[in-house]
């Protein structure tokens, strides 16, 4: 099974993708590439930190499921070489999880949302954002939102991390029992 969380900037749907695989033992999470220089603070392991030339070369080389542009900085899926019998966890942008839609691929779509615009706002504020920026989030957020409902997605509103994690491992529990 092929599970995609995605969600507005800011809603922590990084920390809940790390959560999930640490307590379900069969799920396996992609690291994706990108462009976008290492944070200060972030870990090294986030991510597979390329150049710009290093990511259009693999996307000529079919190595990505799914890419997207995101504020001018490029971030791809590789195809998932997971562990037998392991789920797939996909971290990315609503843009990403159309583009696997195209691809043909059938999937359960997670939306984490904020509970409140302002919530949300505060969060971005929270890890450093600019007022401008967040404005541009919050406007993100938006369209976002719109385009998961398309796509299906399951809405679940981190309010409490533990709770939106719960609620998160029941629906791919009920998802995999369904299989
Ligand atoms: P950040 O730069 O804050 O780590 O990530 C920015 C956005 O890119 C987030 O919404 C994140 O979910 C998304 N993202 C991370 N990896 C990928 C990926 O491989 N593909 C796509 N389409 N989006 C990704």
């Amino acid at each position: 099974m092929l599970i995609v969380v995605s969600g507005p900037g800011g809603v922590g749907k990084g920390t809940i993708a790390e959560i999930l695989v640490e307590k379900h033992a069969n799920l396996w999470l992609s690291k994706s590439w990108t462009t976008r220089p290492q944070r200060e603070g972030e870990e090294e392991e986030s991510y597979v930190f390329v150049t710009h030339e290093e990511f259009k070369k693999a996307i000529d080389e079919d190595v990505f499921l799914e890419w997207a542009e995101f504020h001018n900085n490029f971030y791809g899926t590789p195809w998932p070489n997971p562990p037998e019998d392991f789920d797939v966890l996909l971290e990315i942008d609503v843009q990403g999880a159309k583009a696997v839609t195209e691809r043909g691929l059938d999937f359960l779509m997670i939306f984490v949302d904020a509970p409140t615009l302002e919530d949300q706002a505060e969060r971005l504020r929270g890890r450093g954002d600019s007022e401008k920026e967040i404005e541009r989030r919050i406007r993100e957020g938006e369209r976002e939102r719109n385009d998961a409902r398309d796509l299906g997605a399951i809405v679940v509103v981190n309010d409490d991390l533990d709770r939106a994690v719960s609620e998160i491992s029941s629906i791919i529990m009920s998802n995999r029992s369904g299989e």
